[in-house]
């Protein structure tokens, strides 16, 4: 396994085990791990992110142009945002404010990418394979 990921994805990656977390603890009563469906939950986040097509230029996953969650993990991760999304500014204000930051960037579109990022002053000729 590679542990060079961008710390875009690492921190992607915290908040939304923060906010399972968060969202475990109200609806499924466990107060320090989180239970069984929301543990794979996590892990199954974490690997969704670890093949994330954009990587570096990722956006949160709440705006991100590729739906790649299958659906009954979607529908678990809609809800858990849906409830702890506004709750992190109280229990992770600096996670929260980072992911707010992070979530301004535009999504960017798989085809779009090569284009949409002159500030990296990429050679634009390359090939994203
Ligand atoms: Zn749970």
């Amino acid at each position: 396994m590679e542990t060079a990921l961008p710390s875009l994805l690492h921190r992607e990656k915290a908040t939304i085990e923060a906010m399972v977390r968060i969202y475990c603890r109200y609806h499924h009563g466990t107060k320090i791990k989180p239970c069984m469906d929301c543990r794979e939950l996590i892990d199954y986040a974490g690997k969704r992110l670890n093949l994330c097509p954009f990587q570096a230029d990722k956006p949160t996953c709440g705006n991100c142009t590729v739906h790649c969650y299958k659906p009954k993990m979607r529908e678990h991760i809609r809800r858990v945002m849906k409830f702890a999304g506004p709750r992190m500014i109280w229990h992770h204000p600096i996670m929260a404010l980072r992911h707010l930051l992070d979530g301004r960037r535009p999504a960017p579109s798989l085809r779009q990418q090569q284009s949409a990022t002159p500030a990296a002053g990429r050679n634009k000729t390359r090939k994203h394979s």
